[in-house]
């Protein structure tokens, strides 16, 4: 153990006890869980995981890392190591490969690649039960900003739309090895039940949050004038001349809703 940290694997291994404590209190694992962790690392979270749950799946991209964790988890608990991208992972495939109705996901994230990974994890919410997420304490403020705040934005609305978000607690630089530059915030996501997500077509919501977004000091029918005339945004209830870090998630469905469909494609 004890492999020297890779920068580019976004690598800072958890050391303090009572950090890793209180992750794994939060997460309250119990036997029969069907628990995947996103870079077990040298297994800070890994081993105390599968201590309570029997059985663990980790998804680690680094091979270097998993011969000695492989070894150390034997005496603990059933842990399988998938050596993949998590990026790659199909999370509804491995909930079925696992015979799981839906997974428990928990990982202190590699930050280089936060975002891709909360929203390749929204994209299989229907998949997930829930998430414990360590990540930069900027990106959990962004995560669950509300409307009006400076930090609300595209990550806030995306992820609201698709999860309840509840940041927890905050983890200083030095609780890690080596000691990142940032502070780091855990948060826990919960998938929407079915009744509670929006019916809008995805990409349409993911068209006008990003043209919201993009020009945010823009009022929406300058920043939307390419997709939704002002007519349109009011006809919607929305008042044209206000700006996206006012709108609530749902504001950004009922715009996504007044687009013109699009001709099916034969
Ligand atoms: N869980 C350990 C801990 O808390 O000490 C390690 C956390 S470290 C911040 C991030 C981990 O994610 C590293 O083990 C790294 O090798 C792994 N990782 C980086 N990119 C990855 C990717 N694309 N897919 C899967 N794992 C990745």
């Amino acid at each position: 153990m004890n492999a020297r940290p890779k920068k580019s694997f976004g690598q800072h291994f958890l050391h303090e006890k009572r950090y890793i404590e209180r992750i794994v209190s939060a997460i309250a694992p119990e036997d029969g869980d069907t628990l995947v962790e996103i870079g077990p690392g040298e297994g800070a979270l890994t081993l105390p995981l599968l201590r309570a749950a029997g059985r663990l799946t980790a998804i680690e991209l680094d091979t270097d890392l998993i011969p000695a964790l492989g070894e150390r988890a034997a005496a603990v608990g059933e842990l399988r190591i998938v050596h993949a991208d998590v990026l790659k992972v199909d999370f509804a495939a491995l909930a079925r490969e696992l015979g799981a109705p839906r997974l428990r996901i928990a990982g202190n994230l590699p930050y280089y690649i936060s975002s891709p990974i909360l929203f390749h994890c929204v994209e299989h919410a229907a998949a997930i039960q829930d998430m414990h997420f360590m990540l930069q304490k900027e990106v959990v403020d962004r995560m669950a900003a509300e409307p009006g705040s400076k930090v609300y934005g595209r990550l806030s609305v995306m992820l609201q739309l698709a999860c309840r978000v509840t940041p927890l607690f905050d983890v200083p630089p030095g609780a890690f090895r080596p000691p990142p530059k940032v502070d780091s915030s855990v948060v826990r996501l919960v998938p929407l039940a079915p009744a509670e997500r929006h019916d809008a077509d995805p990409q349409a919501v993911h068209a006008v949050v990003k043209a919201a977004f993009a020009q945010r000091r823009k009022t929406l029918s300058n920043a939307l004038r390419q997709l939704l005339g002002a007519e349109a945004i009011r006809a919607a209830g929305i008042d044209p001349g206000a700006r996206a870090e006012t709108l609530s998630p749902l504001d950004f469905v009922r715009l996504a809703k007044a687009l013109p469909t699009r001709p099916a494609s034969d």
